[in-house]
C-alpha cells in the first residue's frame, strides 16, 4: 500500500481550539476569551456529551446549554474526528490498528487491544508524528519526527477506537507507546492523559494509563515533581551502559546514573513500584550480565520487570534483531528471579498486521 504523507490539496488550516483537548475548566476560559459566558455545569454537560458520549448532536441534550454557549461552540470550536484512513484487524490475536489521516494531511496510527477481560479493550496512543529518538530496533525511530500531536489529536485516537465498540465494550486503559516518546511532547501528552482520565473524557482511570520514555531524565524528574497518577514505563533495554548507547542513540546524552536518579525520583513520588521495560533482543540483551546490571544499578527501588520480545517481521526485522528463543528468554526468568522483583512478560500482538510494538510506522516506510 502506498500513501502520500503530505496531501497537497488541503483545505485552509482550521486553528480554532477542537473540544477534544479540553476539560470543563480550560472550556469555561476558553469561551471567555472569546467573549461567551459559559458555566463549568455547562463545559462539564458539553464535553460528557461529546467525548464521553461520542454523541456530537447538542440540540437533544437531556439538559440543554443555553443557546449563546452552543452557537459558540458550533462557530468557534471545533469537535470533528479524524477521519480513519485504514483499519486493519488481526484475526490472530483481535488487536486492530487505525490509521488517522491529520489535518494536515500526515497520518498517524493507534491500536485497540483487546483484555483478557471480556469486552474491555486498552488503545496505544500515538504521541508524536514520527520519532525524534531513533531507537535502532524501532520501525518509527527510522522515519524522524515530522511534528509533535497537539492534545486533542491524542484524545481523537480514544474517540475513533471507541467508535468501533460493540454495546457493552469498553476501554478501560490507555498506554501512550505508539509513534513518538511521549515525554518529548511532554504538555499535550500529560494534557491529553488529563482529559482521557477525566470524568468528562475518556473516564479512564489514571493509574490504567501508561506512559513510556526512553529516557528523557528532565522530563521524568517533572513528571515525579508534579505527582501524577498516571504511569511511567521506563524502557531501559539494557542496563549496561555501553550497550544500551548502541540501541538507543539518547542514552548518549543521559546516562543510566541519571536514568536511575530520575526513577528514584519516581519512585518516591508515587511510592509505587517503578515499572522498567526492556525489548528483548536475542543475543543481544538477554544475558546474566543484564540481570547483575539491573542489580548493581537500581538495588533500592521496587520495580517492576517488563519484558516484550522484539518484532521480527517487517519492518522492524530490517534492523536485524531476533526475538531470544525459548531456552534464552527461559535463562533470562531463571536469574530474573533472583532480583526479587515481579517480572511481566508482556504480549506484542498485531504483528500480522504491523499493529505492534515497533511496528506503527510500517505503512509511511512502505509508501
Ligand atoms: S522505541 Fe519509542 S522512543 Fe524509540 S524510536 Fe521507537 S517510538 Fe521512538
Amino acid at each position: 500500500m502506498s500513501l502520500p504523507i503530505v496531501d497537497d490539496s488541503l483545505p485552509p488550516a482550521d486553528t480554532r481550539p477542537h473540544l477534544f483537548g479540553l476539560r470543563a475548566p480550560q472550556l469555561v476560559s476558553v469561551l471567555q476569551a472569546l467573549g461567551v459566558d459559559c458555566s463549568e455545569a455547562e463545559a462539564r454537560r458539553v464535553l460528557g456529551r461529546v467525548i464521553s458520549e461520542g454523541n456530537d448532536e447538542l440540540r437533544t441534550m437531556k439538559k440543554p446549554v443555553r443557546t449563546a454557549v452552543r452557537t459558540a461552540l458550533d462557530q468557534l470550536l471545533r469537535r470533528d474526528r479524524l477521519p480513519v484512513q485504514e483499519r486493519v484487524k488481526d484475526d490472530v490475536d483481535g488487536f486492530e490498528k487505525l490509521l488517522l489521516r491529520l489535518d494536515d494531511g500526515a497520518f498517524v496510527e493507534c491500536v485497540k487491544i483487546p483484555l483478557l477481560k471480556k469486552g474491555c479493550f486498552t488503545v496505544c496512543l500515538s504521541s508524536q508524528v514520527g520519532c525524534a529518538m531513533g531507537c535502532v530496533f524501532c520501525a518509527t525511530g527510522r522515519l524522524g519526527l515530522t511534528r509533535h500531536l497537539h492534545a486533542w489529536e491524542i484524545v481523537a485516537q480514544l474517540v475513533a477506537v471507541r467508535d468501533s465498540l460493540q454495546s457493552g465494550e469498553r476501554i478501560t486503559g490507555a498506554v501512550f507507546m505508539g509513534q513518538g516518546e511521549p515525554l518529548h511532547n511532554y504538555d499535550d501528552v500529560i494534557a491529553a492523559a488529563r482529559v482521557l482520565s477525566d470524568p468528562t473524557g475518556g473516564r479512564i482511570e489514571a493509574g490504567n494509563i501508561s506512559i513510556s520514555t526512553v529516557g528523557l531524565v528532565p522530563q521524568m524528574h517533572r513528571f515525579a515533581l508534579e505527582g501524577h497518577k498516571f504511569r511511567i514505563v521506563v524502557s531501559l533495554h539494557s542496563a549496561i551502559e555501553a550497550k544500551r548507547k548502541t540501541l538507543v542513540p539518547i542514552a548518549k546524552t543521559w546516562s543510566l546514573t541519571d536514568i536511575a536518579g530520575a526513577i528514584r525520583a519516581l519512585h518516591q513520588s508515587s511510592k509505587d513500584r517503578v515499572t522498567v521495560a526492556f525489548c528483548l533482543m536475542s543475543g543481544v540483551n538477554t544475558g546474566d550480565d543484564e540481570v547483575l546490571a539491573l542489580q548493581a544499578l537500581l538495588p533500592d527501588v521496587p520495580l517492576r520487570i517488563n519484558l516484550i520480545d522484539v518484532n521480527d517481521a517487517r519492518p522492524v526485522a530490517e534492523g536485524g534483531f531476533a526475538p531470544p528463543s525459548s531456552s534464552e528468554l527461559g535463562a533470562l526468568l531463571d536469574a530474573l528471579q533472583a532480583l526479587g522483583q515481579p517480572v511481566v512478560r508482556r504480549y506484542s500482538g498485531g504483528k500480522q498486521k504491523q499493529a505492534a510494538c515497533g511496528m506503527l510506522a510500517s505503512t509511511q516506510l512502505e509508501s
